[in-house]
């Protein structure tokens, strides 16, 4: 790791320990959405990483952007659970997708952490098949489009200012039938956000269902062309991917220091457990496994920042680290025996969000499909690389592209 990275880590590490440990239970305790302490984050440059500066972005690339999502999971995941909507999926899909204006207009202030974001991809219809089954449907109005449907698990969609919605402009063309939208639901009527109770996950930043019922949106809002939702949403996914892998490696690191930390405190029979053959085993095991993720989310996200083929590189990593975070979740809450269920010891909860990452942004079933149809050579997992038509976000300035030609 180069010194600017690992001086990255201290400043998030830094930034977590005096600004989100101290506060952090109680906006769980009071269900209270952590607002002013997103704006610190973004302010912090926590969302940034791999945007340009002409957009509020630090530049910095993907692996540091790993190292972030890293240190901010392994200090409070629930606080960096909102991650994805201010840094990545919300943003990325109106960069890669949404004109100039649109990206001057929406994207800084999502990385400053002033407006709060959200992406709404999936419907209960099934998220691993979230094209296909998409019922949810915008039908143009003269300068609107009125969309109409339910959407599912869209986190935070209860406190969104903008965000990015996906929905059916032609019901007949399957995945080319899918058009992306930004979102202004505290601006425009009929969003309904209705949090979900779950089990182990934060209190303070909730996951939805949303009910649209002739939600406006404006013509001007619209992201690309009609039918160009799927592919911006696909591009959007797999930088996502790693940003997940790396956020469950902050999971099973935490897990590790709780059971190596409590192996070492609690004592029986006159011995702390980790003189227990069988609890080394398990601190054995946490160590390696995660030594392994540490190796491939890191190598994903230098091929990304390299502009090299990545998208098989990020499948593996992604359900490495989160085999990992479950793994070690599971180790954890059985080395810590009976407390290991007492939600003042976050190893309870942490396990919760192991289970979110193996599941959210590309099922572990569905990330082994794609790794073994590339191995066996039916379908290519990186016969897209350089060839989406849309922006490269690491090699095209948009922005600074655009004020040269004002
Ligand atoms: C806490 C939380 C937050 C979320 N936040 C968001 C959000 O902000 N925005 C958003 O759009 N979505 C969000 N999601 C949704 C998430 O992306 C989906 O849960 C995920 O895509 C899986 O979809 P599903 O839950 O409908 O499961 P399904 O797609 O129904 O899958 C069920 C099971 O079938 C397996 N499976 C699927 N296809 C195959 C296959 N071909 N072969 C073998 N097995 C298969 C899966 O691996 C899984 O085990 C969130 C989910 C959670 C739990």
């Amino acid at each position: 790791m180069s010194e600017e990275i690992e001086a990255v880590r201290d400043m998030v590490n830094r930034f977590m320990e005096t600004e989100v440990v101290p506060v952090m239970e109680g906006y769980e305790q009071r269900r209270e959405f952590p607002r002013e302490l997103i704006r610190k984050a973004g302010a912090a440059g926590l969302y940034g990483a791999v945007f340009p500066e002409s957009v509020g972005g630090s530049n910095m690339g993907y692996l540091a952007a790993a190292v972030i999502q890293e240190e901010m999971c392994r200090i409070d995941v629930r606080f960096a659970s909102c991650n994805n909507q201010q840094g990545s999926t919300c943003p990325s899909c109106i960069y890669f997708g949404g004109t100039p204006e649109q990206i001057q207009k929406y994207v800084p202030n999502l990385l400053a952490g002033v407006t709060i974001g959200m992406m709404s991809l999936t419907e209960s219809g099934g998220g691993s098949d979230a094209a296909g089954n998409m019922q949810t449907f915008a039908r143009r109005d003269g300068d609107v489009y009125r969309i109409s449907g339910q959407k599912m698990w869209a986190s935070i969609a209860n406190e969104t200012d903008v965000g990015v919605l996906f929905a059916k402009t032609d019901r007949a063309a399957g995945a080319k039938g899918v058009s992306a939208f930004i979102v202004q639901p505290k601006k425009y009527p009929g969003w309904t956000a209705q949090p979900i109770e779950t089990m182990g996950l934060s209190t303070a930043l909730r996951t939805n269902v949303v009910y649209l019922d002739d939600f406006v949106v404006p013509v001007e809002d619209r992201l690309g062309e009609e039918g160009e939702g799927f592919k911006i949403i696909m591009r959007t996914l797999q930088p996502g991917r790693v940003g997940v892998a790396a956020k469950a490696l902050g999971v099973a690191r935490a897990c590790f220091e709780d059971a190596v930390r409590y192996a070492n405190e609690r004592t029986l029979r006159g011995q702390p457990i980790g003189r227990f053959q069988m609890i080394q085993s398990d601190i054995a095991e946490m160590a390696v496994a995660i030594e392994a993720s540490r190796a491939l989310v890191y190598k994903a996200a230098i091929a990304m920042d390299e502009s090299q083929p990545s998208n098989r590189l990020a499948a593996i990593a992604k359900y490495h680290a989160s085999q990992t975070a479950k793994f070690c979740a599971d180790k954890a809450v059985q080395i810590f025996g009976g407390y290991g269920l007492a939600k003042e010891y976050r190893v309870s909860w942490y396990r919760a969000y192991a289970d979110m990452f193996f599941t959210g942004e590309g099922s572990a079933n569905v990330q082994k499909i794609l790794i073994a149809e590339d191995a066996l050579g039916y379908k290519l997992a990186d016969r897209h690389h350089g060839k989406t038509g849309l922006r490269d976000i690491r090699k095209d300035d948009v922005i600074a592209q655009l004020n040269a030609t004002r």
